[in-house]
């Protein structure tokens, strides 16, 4: 429900575990153990007593959400392009020559900022996707 959220926030560089295999008492374990908030669309598991922070998120649409979570902390500076939107690995600055055989080579031609997940070998890079995602949330 909001897999989509947690992608995007992760784009702005933020960690996000997640997963839609956890069941309500281990998203509860972990954000305990973590010291994370819980971000859900569920009434029930926002209803649960326990220590840590949970918001309920109201919209189903995913531009919606970013918003209310972003206004909710009051969070303006982002970290783009810094953690892995698959696993939630920081992700390491590359030289563009070392992604050559990577990446097609329409972006390899137009894209000069590329970063890899160490964890899973992704290869990344800031899109016109992100670039306009970010002037509707109206963040650049
Ligand atoms: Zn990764």
């Amino acid at each position: 429900m909001v897999g989509k959220l947690a992608r995007w926030l992760r784009v702005l560089g933020f960690d996000v575990a997640y997963s839609n295999k956890y069941e309500d008492d281990e998203i509860i374990r972990i954000a305990e153990a973590e010291n994370r908030v819980i971000l859900t669309r569920d009434t029930g598991l926002d209803a649960r007593p326990g220590q840590a922070q949970c918001i309920l998120i109201e919209s189903g649409d995913h531009e919606d959400q970013i918003q209310q979570v972003l206004r909710k902390f009051g969070l303006k500076e982002f970290d783009m392009f810094s953690r892995c939107l698959e696993c939630n690995t920081s992700l390491q600055k590359v030289d563009k020559e070392a992604v050559f055989e990577k990446v097609p080579p329409y972006v390899y031609l137009t894209q000069e900022r590329f970063a890899v997940c160490p964890s899973c070998d992704r290869v990344y890079w800031h899109g016109t996707h992100a670039d306009e995602m970010l002037k509707r949330l109206r963040l650049s």
